[in-house]
């Protein structure tokens, strides 16, 4: 129990070590970004279970001229030290599900939008949504329109030298095997056998890229569906002395009790978001009626 309980232990710090050296080793801030966005959590959970290892182990240790009197409360002691371990699982694994992830997310946000330097030396200007187009392929803007995939534009306004760097986007869309760009969309879908308040459905799905224009069916079960609402922006958005819109955050509350947070730089895109998501939950809608 000692051996197992070290073992435990040491691997679990070692996973921390490793982590923060390999986290402070990446100097690129996107490969920073990327790293602390796939693993972090990844990471920190797998050291915890280690420690709810190394707990189960060493409690495993105590009463034990209890234990001699009978087998029985070895058992005892085993039961209650595995529902210990067990909780500390349960309880790091809501925190890092529920509330970890607002403050992973500011460190992202630092990293993503701390400024580049370029290779000679100079501070880089991250464009905005309206001056980065020039500097996208149509395949690009393609994904940028369906919200796919977000790419900042970093300039460095002395020598014009260019850094594109590609984020996960706000909606998903499938990659199209034939462009290759996070472009398919669904465009409609055909019942074949509509779902009931008690049975399943089943449809087909027709996708389309609205890149290079390939198609895709594929067949999908219904679930059940709840009724949505309708998203919109007001038309004309007016602030107090004329002041300029920096950034939309729209919020959307779900029926499950979630909510959705989205960002963006100006009105009209946050507009042109929300027509999109509307098309999604119409399409959910139209399956349930
Ligand atoms: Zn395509």
């Amino acid at each position: 129990m000692i051996i197992g309980t070290i073992v435990m232990a040491v691997l679990a710090v070692l996973i921390l070590i490793t982590h923060q050296v390999r986290l402070a080793s990446i100097k690129d801030l996107k490969q920073k970004h990327d790293y602390l966005s796939e693993s972090d959590v990844k990471m920190k959970m797998r050291s915890i279970w280690l420690f709810a290892g190394a707990a189960l182990f060493l409690l495993n240790t105590v009463y034990k001229p209890t234990m001699e009197i009978h087998y029985v409360w070895f058992i005892v002691r085993l039961f209650i030290t595995f529902c210990i371990s067990t909780l500390i699982v349960y309880i790091s694994y809501l925190m890092y599900k529920y509330s970890y992830p607002a403050r992973l997310d500011k460190k992202l946000k630092e990293l993503r939008f701390k400024p580049r330097i370029s290779s000679s030396g100079n501070k880089m200007r991250l464009l905005s949504e309206e001056e980065e187009d020039v500097h996208l392929d149509e395949g690009m803007q393609a994904e940028e329109d369906v919200f796919s995939v977000d790419y900042d534009v970093w300039v460095d306004e002395q020598t014009g030298e260019i850094k594109i760097e590609k984020y996960a986007g706000r909606l998903e869309a499938n990659k199209c095997n034939t462009c290759g760009f996070y472009t398919m969309k669904l465009k409609h879908e055909e019942i074949i056998e509509p779902a009931t308040a008690v049975r399943e459905g089943e449809l087909i799905q027709h996708w389309v890229c609205s890149y290079c224009g390939a198609k895709r069916t594929k067949p999908v079960r219904i679930a059940k569906l709840e009724e949505g609402q309708e998203f919109k922006l007001p038309a004309n958005l007016k602030f107090k002395d004329g002041r300029q819109i920096e950034a939309v955050k729209v919020q959307i509350h779900l029926s499950d009790g979630t909510t959705k947070e989205f960002e963006f730089q100006n009105a009209e895109q946050a507009s042109k978001f929300l027509d999109t998501y509307q098309d999604e939950i119409d399409q959910d809608n139209a399956l349930y009626k």
